[in-house]
């Protein structure tokens, strides 16, 4: 393996280097494969068991990464040629970073080993039997690639559906709007969460077309959900769409959007696209540049799960945002934690102080709801109103609602 300057100048500061003079064993064959080494200077031949040299390396080259992934002793020997320097590359260091790669990519790895090593199995952290996989990850692996298969076809063949939620006024009772969220009725395994749909469809790709598929349902079914709600004055009627910070790292979203719109003779105020706050945006700079222009063209963009994640107050410095949903967790909370309490107060002043339209999502009884309502928050959104439900079912909770007299 080859890296550059730059690469090899960043990872240098946190490796130990090894001096080594010129002819020196740098490791053996049956040898534990603790470490392989990165090649600052000079150069080593690699040798096989018989003795006959199978490469020369040399600075910027990596060698012993075999052994050092699998875990098995080593198969070949190592000297060097000259004076050289190596950095060490512990396996403690890789087995944490394999730790957080995915567990795809984990069980890839071990088929390539397996492969290259020519031999049923390998151990440790990484294993390929089911015999072995205690880790869970060939599993893991399996279903992952099983279900992005599944969700390719459930994309095709209309097995999504969308769920809306309904988004009340605090102050009038009127219902102002709807979240528009993804269900996925897996023939075999039944529902799966949408969290987990989102995950998935974010590491296989799949996200952009998931996206452009949540925005064209969602659009198509407006019209209708428009015809049961009531603006107030300030706050128009609007459906909102969750995209994640990989679907709006694609400059081209904007104009599939603006299209859409057209298309379907919507007004841009009418939709606001929710970025949730959680999820680690990659590419900031590109999502800051579309959430403008989309701001710009009139589509709100608001700041969904407000407090959960590292970035709350860098995100509402710098993106267009016009609107913040104040996470679930601390609104559960609000009737029982003065914490919880002193946070939403603070989150509903700072939003009101920068102008912003608010929307307290995960409330679940009255008291909470008049709470919000003593609080200054704008819209209420939860179970005690209704659960995402699907378009069929909006018109009879409107009816039952408006009967009731929680609706205005
Ligand atoms: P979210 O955007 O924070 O959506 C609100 C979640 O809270 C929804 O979960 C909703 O069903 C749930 N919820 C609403 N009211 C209550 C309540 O009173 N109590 C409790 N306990 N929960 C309540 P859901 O539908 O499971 O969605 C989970 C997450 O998946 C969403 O969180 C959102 O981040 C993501 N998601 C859903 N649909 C989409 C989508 O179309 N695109 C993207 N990118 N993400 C989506
Ligand atoms: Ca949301
Ligand atoms: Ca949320």
């Amino acid at each position: 393996m080859q890296i550059n300057a730059q690469q090899t100048s960043a990872t240098q500061a946190s490796l130990p280097r090894e001096q080594l003079p010129a002819n020196h064993l740098v490791c053996g064959i049956g040898d534990p494969g603790d470490a392989a080494y990165l090649l600052e200077s000079g150069s080593v031949e690699v040798l096989a068991k018989d003795g006959q040299r199978i490469a020369v390396m040399r600075a910027g080259e990596i060698f012993g990464e075999i052994a050092l992934l699998d875990q098995m002793p080593r198969t070949a020997t190592v000297r060097t040629l000259e004076p050289t320097t190596l950095l060490r590359i512990e396996r403690e260091l890789v087995q944490e970073l394999l730790k957080r790669t995915d567990p795809v990519i984990r069980h890839l790895l071990v088929l390539l080993l397996e492969r290259f090593r020519n031999r049923s199995g390998v151990h440790g952290v990484i294993c390929a039997t089911p015999e072995q996989d205690e880790s869970g990850d060939m599993e893991a692996a399996m279903l992952t690639l099983i279900l992005a298969q599944d969700l390719t076809f459930a994309l095709e063949n209309g097995q999504l559906e969308l769920a809306y939620q309904p988004l009340v006024r605090l102050d009038e009772h009127n219902l102002i709007g709807f979240e528009a969220l993804i269900r996925w009725q897996h023939p075999l395994l039944g529902s799966i969460l949408p969290t987990k749909l989102i995950s998935l469809a974010e590491k296989t790709g799949l996200i952009r077309p998931l996206g452009l598929w949540v925005l064209q349902r969602a659009v198509r079914d407006w019209p209708t959900l428009r015809s049961y709600c009531q603006a107030t004055a300030g706050t128009p009627v609007f459906i909102s769409v969750n995209l994640s910070g990989a679907e709006l790292a694609n400059p081209q979203i904007v104009e599939t959007i603006d299209d859409l719109l057209t298309a379907a003779g919507m007004s841009p105020q009418e939709l606001k696209v929710e970025l949730t706050e959680t999820a680690i945006i990659e590419d900031m700079e590109t999502v800051g540049v579309v959430l403008d222009k989309l701001a710009k063209k009139g589509v709100a963009v608001a700041l969904d799960d407000f407090g959960t994640g590292y970035s709350s107050f860098d995100y509402l410095k710098t993106l267009p945002v016009s609107c913040v949903k104040i996470d679930k967790s601390f609104i559960q909370e609000l009737s029982s934690s003065a914490r919880s309490r002193e946070i939403v107060q603070s989150s509903l002043q700072l939003a009101k102080s920068l102008g912003l339209l608010t929307i307290a999502e995960g409330i679940e009884d009255e008291n909470t709801a008049n709470l919000l309502a003593t609080m200054g928050c704008d819209i209420a959104q939860g179970y005690l109103y209704s659960m995402p439900l699907s378009l069929q079912a909006i018109l009879q909770w409107v009816d039952e609602s408006r009967k009731l007299g929680r609706l205005a």
